[in-house]
């Protein structure tokens, strides 16, 4: 059975005080859903938030890593060194890396594989921008992401595997996509990943939906049978807006 999970991404925002406050904010929050719950602060607040969060049902999560185990890779953080602060998963993927740091689908796959062998959950992110989806090639790219980066992987490795369908075009943008687009491409996704490995994964797996989620359209889009949760940026720095959406479900 997949699980709903609502994952909140802080991206480069909040220093040590003001990690401090929005941590103190989120333990006061009643979660009414039975959905996972995961934040991703910067690397430099990781170790900080889990031991703060240890005693609750909030994960700690990280927004990036890099494939190689450790060496001459001035800046990087390696996916040990996220387990050794208490981290057990990964967003990998984000437009935001692919844009700006040129994050390839051959350099994800090497991330992905990196994080799988130590036994680290990923959220594997992909989604397609305005002019693909103006020009009707929004499952060719979406599609074509999905392959290069996870259909080496077997079938097993899946249960370690989170995907998170983000179009560009509605990520930090407060343009969200209808609740019928995201239904249309979750189920896309589903079918994608079943004509290769069967329903049984495919199924088992959970199909995350990000970009622009707010209080009041979270319960429109998980109400969706393909949508299993949200990635959710600007939203997620607010303890209360987050748990809105968390109890959206
Ligand atoms: C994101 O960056 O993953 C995201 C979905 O951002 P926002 O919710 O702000 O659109």
């Amino acid at each position: 059975m997949r699980k709903n999970i609502v994952a909140g991404n802080w991206k480069m925002n909040n220093d040590l005080s003001q990690t401090e406050l929005l941590l103190t904010d989120l333990k006061k929050q009643t979660q009414t859903s039975n959905a996972e719950v995961m934040v991703a602060p910067t690397f430099t607040n990781l170790h900080h938030a889990f031991i703060s969060l240890k005693d609750t049902k909030i994960e700690v999560i990280a927004q990036n890593m890099h494939f190689a185990e450790n060496g001459a890779y001035t800046g990087e953080i390696s996916a040990s060194m996220l387990k050794s602060v208490g981290v057990e998963t990964v967003i990998l993927g984000h437009s935001e890396r692919r844009e700006y740091f040129n994050e390839t689908d051959e350099l994800l796959a090497k991330k992905v594989d990196a994080a799988l062998a130590k036994d680290m959950r990923i959220i594997f992110c992909f989604g397609e921008e305005l002019a693909d989806r103006k020009s009707g090639k929004e499952e060719d790219v979406v599609g074509s992401q999905i392959k290069n980066a996870l259909f080496h992987l077997k079938a097993w490795d899946y249960k370690n595997i989170i995907l998170a369908y983000e179009p560009v075009w509605a990520i930090g943008t407060g343009e969200t996509a209808s609740p019928e687009q995201a239904q249309d491409m979750h189920a896309f996704i589903r079918k994608t990943i079943a004509d290769q490995y069967g329903y049984e994964i495919a199924n088992d797996v959970s199909i995350l939906y990000g970009g622009s989620v707010k209080p009041n359209n979270a319960q429109e889009i998980f109400s969706k049978p393909d949508v299993d949760g949200g990635l959710i940026g600007g939203a997620s720095l607010n303890a209360e807006d987050f748990f809105a959406i968390v109890n959206a479900f």
